[in-house]
């Protein structure tokens, strides 16, 4: 009897410590489920009790058991110290090809039996938007060098020849001209960061097509007039489109100069619009340079160029087809390039139509050419 009341005297309290040791404290659960990082909770024996499915499909946890040895060694350094502790991790790929992913954790002692709870919050995205920032802002830096370093050698030259005017005269020509250069790379940049923010667009309204089309148009005739390129404007009139004006303008102008500017002189270059059921497609066709097919991916980056002296010789900042990209998602739309070395480009805006459907009016699938200019 003293045997056996001995016997339950030591199970008893083991039986209830197991039960309590397995089982999550109140409340754990609910806040578990609403949490948005992969969440673990590890018992006495650095088994599993319970993991996100996030914490599964990124291959923490496999079964009943924690996969990442870093985690487990905190797992056990915080269950006896009791201290809560943070760590950066990186994981890798658990499918072939998958990357590495970078993980900020949090390890945490829960309840009195032993339980660990482990946090881990997927931040290879934020790292990647860092790495973008930092190469961005290097990019800037360095475009931004250029003209500055260049108007103050030139602020210098003038000081030398202040007693010849001629000089002087010629130098003010390429002040004006680095000026105006680092003119146009402020202008992009506070366009671009005016629109990828994500932010919506200020006040959307209908925007009619025709007239982006005319004023994008007005405002490269002078360049097009001093290569002898024919800028025609037609398709489908009375289109209209949702969203704003002055930013619509900004983006089909930046591919009307690029056509102009990667064209030989004597070309044409066609600017038309089409419905295409509830979209409608602004495109852009010229005549030029055409852009190798490996390079077509990358235009639309920031500060990527096919041949940066070709781009800067012709004003380019390096930004403007980033600025036609941001400028088509934040309408909900996109745009596309087809282009053929040594043939010609054609840039296509594709563009949500005001009231969902493009064709509203009836005189909309006339095709006459809207401007025909030198
Ligand atoms: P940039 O200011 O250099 O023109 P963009 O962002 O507008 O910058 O264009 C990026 C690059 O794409 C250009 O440097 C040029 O190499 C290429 N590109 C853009 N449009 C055309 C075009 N119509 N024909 C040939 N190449 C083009």
């Amino acid at each position: 009897m003293a045997v056996r009341n001995h016997f339950d005297h030591r199970r008893v309290p083991d039986a209830t410590s197991e039960s309590e040791a397995t089982a999550l404290p109140n409340g754990v659960a609910s806040v578990l489920a609403v949490l948005p990082s992969s969440a673990v909770v590890l018992d006495r024996e650095d088994r599993v009790l319970r993991a996100s499915s996030a914490a599964r499909a990124f291959g923490l946890v496999k079964g009943d058991r924690m996969m990442a040895a870093e985690l487990l060694a905190l797992a056990r350094q915080v269950r006896r110290d009791g201290e809560i502790r943070e760590s950066e991790l990186e994981v890798a790929g658990h499918k072939f090809g998958q990357e590495a992913t970078s993980f900020a954790v949090r390890v945490a002692p829960l309840g009195s039996h032993g339980q660990v709870l482990v946090l881990a919050e997927d931040q290879t995205e934020r790292r990647r938007v860092e790495a973008v920032r930092r190469d961005f802002v290097a990019n800037v830096s360095h475009e931004l060098k250029t003209p500055v370093g260049a108007l103050s050698l030139l602020a210098e030259t003038i000081q030398d020849a202040a007693d010849d005017p001629e000089a002087v005269t010629r130098f003010a020509g390429r002040m004006q001209h680095e000026a105006a250069r680092l003119n146009y790379l402020v202008q992009d940049l506070i366009t671009l960061s005016r629109i990828q923010g994500g932010e919506p667009i200020p006040i959307p309204g209908p925007v009619p097509v025709d007239e982006v089309m005319h004023e994008a148009v007005d405002r490269c005739n002078t360049k097009a007039a001093a290569k002898d390129i024919t800028l025609v404007a037609g398709g489908t009139e009375g289109l209209r489109v949702w969203g704003d004006d002055e930013l619509l303008v900004t983006a089909l102008r930046n591919l009307i100069d690029n056509a102009v500017a990667y064209s030989p002189e004597h070309t044409r270059v066609v600017v038309s619009a089409r419905p295409a059921g509830e979209s409608v497609e602004i495109s852009v066709s010229d005549q030029g340079i055409g852009i190798p097919e490996s390079a077509q991916e990358r235009i639309f980056e920031r500060f990527f160029r096919v041949d940066a002296a070709r781009s800067r010789a012709t004003g380019g900042t390096g930004l403007g087809l980033a600025i036609v990209k941001h400028v088509s998602v934040a309408h909900g739309g996109e745009v596309a390039v087809w282009s053929k070395e040594g043939s010609g480009s054609t840039f296509t805006l594709r563009l949500p139509a005001f009231g969902g459907t493009a064709v509203t009016e009836s005189h909309s699938t006339t095709t006459t050419p809207l401007e025909a200019a030198k």
